[in-house]
């Protein structure tokens, strides 16, 4: 039988809901339970798939297409597992599902309510992946913080499954914020003596307070937390601030948040966590031997959470390097070509990120054509790998008006083009080239050397492809296709032969980084940072 464990926040957003779930659910399973996590927000939107990142940050892409909340790549991150689109449902594709049901007549004859058809739904949707039998503990992360409008049936479902489930089946952990004054010198414990009180007047008793804060906690406030919000002492947990967000498991352990967790569940409390391979990967992070500083150039600069996967990603391949990479965020507008060396010219490697719309795109091409005339290590993700196909026939082809009709329909050169079956689609949510592909490497390239295979998957995103029809003219020029796709033959990845590491993919591979599998393109992409440095200083 599955466990459910909800978690949800108060006092404040940004407490970090998804990490305390991601780390809770990596301590349940390294010792031995099924675990997975899901998320459910509360916006209207059907999914983040149509926010600017701007909004809600990256929006991640899992195996299956769905387009959700970047918190599934924390999930991911930690469990090595893959989620899906059951595990991220917004308030949108809950009423839709019940509208849907509406209009074909399944409540003909009654009046369609919050309660009970909403909540129905919600709880529907919470048991969908318990019930597939794949998990032992289904952990559900609800976004928003308690106390707001939009997050009502929400809350409410939870205090329904709880009902329905009893209590040692169906638990709730609540993430609060202890603030420290500075002024008084002291701890403040009566938002969250507050927060749970909102929840109280919800109906839901939380069975444990995990409390982030910038200062230990002592015992005398754990117990006047845990008198005022009828918890026991050691359902008090400390979550103090961390240099690193993959310290918290292990931060998490010493405060037993997995013991306390399982006594409540009334789950054995057999094997202690086997946080070895964990342990080491910190170990590598946090004792690097080297350094690199790479260039992220994008559009999106301004908020990093736009580029999580992919300042993760870095930082799974620093520690696999034994090296730090410090990325420095660089808007793709404020480079042009009288500056460019002045902007990277002190970088061992670039990386132009994702992105759609015409806003930046010749700063990132002026920033191409630097890295690849000065071999400069380079990686060009989605449209990142669009635009050095572009840089190069324009620069190296000739072909003075290459583009993609992304920004220029009429192109005389239409290099990147739209796909075929994209032409028809108006429709903007859910509609762009999504989920994971497979794709098969030449042996002999850049890419080989970091897969050592020959058939990969990876996930994409998008609506434009590099245009067949030019395909040969580039390889002639030292442009070579090093992945395809066998049932498409579409151009996954390209790379330059004559460059110590310029190489982009169609897809996003920052999504498939993970603690335990490092991404191999990642991975030799730092590793040929840390050359590129080595060679500057001899
Ligand atoms: N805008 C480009 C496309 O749709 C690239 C998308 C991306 O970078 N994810 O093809």
């Amino acid at each position: 039988m599955t466990k459910y464990i909800f978690v949800t926040g108060g006092v404040t957003s940004s407490l970090g809901k998804g990490i305390i779930s991601a780390s809770l659910a990596k301590l349940l399973q390294a010792r031995g339970y099924r675990v997975t996590i899901q998320k459910f927000d509360p916006y209207i939107n059907i999914d983040p798939g149509t926010l600017n990142p701007y909004e809600h940050g990256e929006c991640y892409v899992t195996e299956d297409g769905a387009e959700t909340d970047l918190d599934l790549g924390h999930y991911e991150r930690f469990l090595n597992a893959p989620t899906s689109q059951a595990n991220n449902i917004t308030t949108g594709r809950i009423y839709q599902n019940v509208i849907n049901k509406e209009r074909r007549g399944d409540f003909l004859g009654k009046t369609v309510q919050v309660v009970p058809h909403i909540t129905d739904e919600i709880k529907r949707n919470m048991r969908i992946l318990g019930e597939s039998g794949n998990y032992d503990i289904v952990i559900t992360e609800l976004g928003g913080t308690v106390g707001d409008i939009e997050s009502l049936p929400f809350i409410e479902a939870v205090r329904q499954f709880k009902w329905e489930e009893g209590p040692t089946n169906a638990i709730v952990i609540h993430l609060t914020l202890i603030p420290f004054l500075a002024a008084a010198g002291e701890l403040k414990t009566k938002p969250t003596q507050h927060s749970v009180k909102a929840l109280l007047e919800y109906g839901i008793q939380p069975d444990i307070l995990v409390c982030r804060t910038e200062h230990h906690i002592s015992q005398d406030i754990r117990k006047k937390i845990a008198l005022f919000c009828n918890v026991n002492v050691n359902a008090v947990i400390e979550s103090i601030d961390a240099s690193s967000i993959y310290s918290v498991p292990l931060l998490m352990m010493k405060e037993h948040l997995d013991k306390t967790v399982l006594s409540k569940l009334k789950l054995p409390n057999k094997n202690e966590p086997d946080m070895e391979s964990w342990k080491d990967f910190l170990g590598r992070l946090k004792n690097p031997t080297a350094e690199v500083k790479i260039g992220l150039v994008g559009k999106y600069v301004e908020l990093p959470d736009a580029y999580k996967s992919i300042t993760e990603a870095f930082i799974h391949a620093g520690a696999k390097n034994e090296c730090k990479v410090r990325v420095e965020y660089i808007p793709s507008e404020s480079i042009n070509a009288d500056n460019v060396k002045e902007k990277l010219g002190h970088l061992q490697g670039v990386l132009v990120a994702p992105g759609f719309g015409s806003r930046g795109i010749e700063g990132k091409i002026e920033a191409i054509k630097y890295v690849r005339t000065n071999d400069v290590p380079f990686f060009g993700i989605c449209l990142g790998m669009q635009c050095a196909v572009i840089e190069f026939g324009r620069n190296v082809l000739g072909l003075s008006q290459a583009n993609t009709t992304e920004i220029d329909e009429s192109s005389k050169h239409p290099v990147i083009n739209m796909m075929e079956g994209q032409k028809n689609v108006t429709a903007k949510g859910g509609t762009m080239r999504l989920g994971a592909y497979p794709c098969d490497i030449k042996k002999g390239t850049k890419a080989y050397q970091a897969y050592g295979k020959q058939h990969i998957t990876e996930r994409h995103r998008h609506r434009y492809e590099f245009n067949n029809a030019y395909l040969k003219q580039y390889e002639e020029a030292g442009m070579q296709a090093s992945g395809i796709n066998p049932e498409s033959n579409l151009v996954e990845i390209i790379e330059l032969k004559n460059h110590p590491f310029f190489v982009g993919g169609q897809f996003h591979p920052e999504l498939k980084s993970t603690v335990a599998n490092p991404h191999p393109l990642f991975v030799k992409f730092v590793a040929a940072a840390m050359e590129h440095a080595e060679k500057k200083t001899k």
